[in-house]
């Protein structure tokens, strides 16, 4: 029951983006075909994800849980909920804290609107690198080019196109990946579980020449081998493009760009690998700082071998109706059946149950490793905000100072 992910196997994601730009359908899509393989035997008709939604509706849908894990080619991804409003409230900014990577989702329309301006500088606050998804590419007046130009000026942002796409709105077939030089088409009929893999096409060769030695070139300007071959000529392989991109995208210098159609099923596997690509893992992420009982200065990397901590970010009932504390394991294990401290409240408390959110299932686990989230059942006396740490241990994770928030029963 415990699974011993390796911790650098691990994501966890926010989903940031304005209001109608598509957060909720990219979601649902990640969840749809992350979990695919259990739900194979129903997808052959056809219908496959709107009934898979409608029954997680009737169910009492997980998506809007406070953290869903799913797994793509063998990581975890755990999808933090960010809260999609407007004010820089104490729940943007604890859902900011517990993720280490986002995507922005951008609707091809609209572009950058208000909303993801503040929710990009909130991000841009806690040094989160993020992956841009232009949203809706199926759309009539969908517009790749200018979406990536309002995130220069608008955003202050350096994306970086790493597909381009391939027909225009209703026509919007697929997409070009400019690091693996090759098309990609969404098959409708398989609800886009099908990808069928073509030569660029003619009318595209110039232009995917171009964004690509555009890509070669930003890279250049953040790693040296790439700037001699750029210098030289030289081709640069896909390898070296993957790993200089995860170093700039980390060090937040640039943003990778993919665009798709969440709704249209188009797009949603290559933005499942470019979590895994580029965004950080809990180890590539600066070590965890609170307070000491005097006020001085502690430190908690990610590692099972540190004493225990833990920051909970949400209480919400599930359709279960029971009370789950949503955890962030800063360091160390917490097991069913250990007791620990909540230095906020000054008391003990037993975990008698944790578990693990899925699209369509809770699992219960033995154990939540350090960089993991989860959630705890049966706690008597934390809140959100609160820490819970090593019995004998002290430690709070967050500042004192913020206003009580509303305990949010979702
Ligand atoms: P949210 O407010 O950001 O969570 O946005 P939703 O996911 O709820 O989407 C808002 C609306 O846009 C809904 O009506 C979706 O069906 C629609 N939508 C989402 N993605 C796409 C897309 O790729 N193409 C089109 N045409 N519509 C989309």
């Amino acid at each position: 029951m415990a699974d011993k992910k390796d911790l650098s196997d691990v994501r966890n994601i926010g989903i940031m983006a304005h209001i109608d730009a598509g957060k909720t359908t990219t979601t649902e899509r990640i969840l749809y075909y992350t979990g695919r393989s259990y739900k194979i035997g129903e997808v052959h008709d056809g219908a496959a994800v709107m009934d898979w939604m409608e029954q997680e509706q009737e169910r009492g849908i997980t998506i809007t849980s406070a953290a869903t894990s799913c797994t793509w080619k063998s990581k975890r991804i755990n999808i933090i909920d960010t809260p999609g409003h407007v004010d820089f409230t104490v729940e943007v900014e604890r859902s900011l804290r517990v993720l280490d990577g986002a995507i922005a989702v951008f609707c091809a329309v609209g572009g950058v609107e208000p909303q993801s301006e503040t929710v990009w500088r909130q991000a841009g606050k806690y040094k989160i690198p993020r992956i841009a998804f232009i949203n809706k590419m199926d759309r009539v007046g969908a517009d790749f080019a200018r979406v990536v130009a309002m995130m220069e000026e608008r955003l202050g942002a350096n994306p970086v196109v790493v597909q381009i796409p391939v027909g225009k709105e209703s026509e919007f077939e697929g997409v070009i990946d400019l690091i693996e030089n090759k098309m990609y088409v969404f098959d409708e009929e398989t609800l886009g579980q099908e990808i069928i893999e073509k030569d660029i096409p003619d009318g595209y060769r110039d232009r995917s020449t171009a964004a690509h030695m555009v890509l070669i070139e930003k890279l250049a300007d953040f790693d040296d081998g790439i700037m001699e071959k750029f210098l030289d000529d030289t081709r640069v392989s896909a390898t070296e493009i993957y790993r200089a991109l995860r170093t700039a995208t980390l060090n937040l210098d640039l943003v990778p760009v993919l665009c798709g159609s969440a709704f249209k099923n188009k797009g949603i596997q290559p933005l499942l690998d470019s979590i895994i690509y580029y965004l950080p893992s809990p180890l590539d992420v600066p070590p965890m700082i609170g307070l000491g009982k005097q006020g001085e200065d502690i430190i908690r990397k990610a590692d099972v071998k540190e004493t225990f901590s833990a920051l909970i970010f949400k209480l919400m009932s599930d359709a279960f109706v029971e009370s789950l504390a949503f955890i962030r394991v800063y360091s160390g294990i917490l097991k069913v059946g250990d007791k620990v401290y909540n230095p906020v409240k000054k008391k003990k408390e037993k975990i008698s149950k944790l578990l693990r959110l899925h699209a369509n299932k809770r699992e219960e686990v033995g154990s939540l490793r350090a960089g993991d989230i989860g959630a705890v059942i049966g706690l008597k006396f934390s809140t959100t905000g609160d820490t819970l740490c090593a019995n004998g241990d002290y430690i709070v994770l967050e500042s004192m100072d913020f206003p009580e928030p509303v305990i949010g029963i979702a």
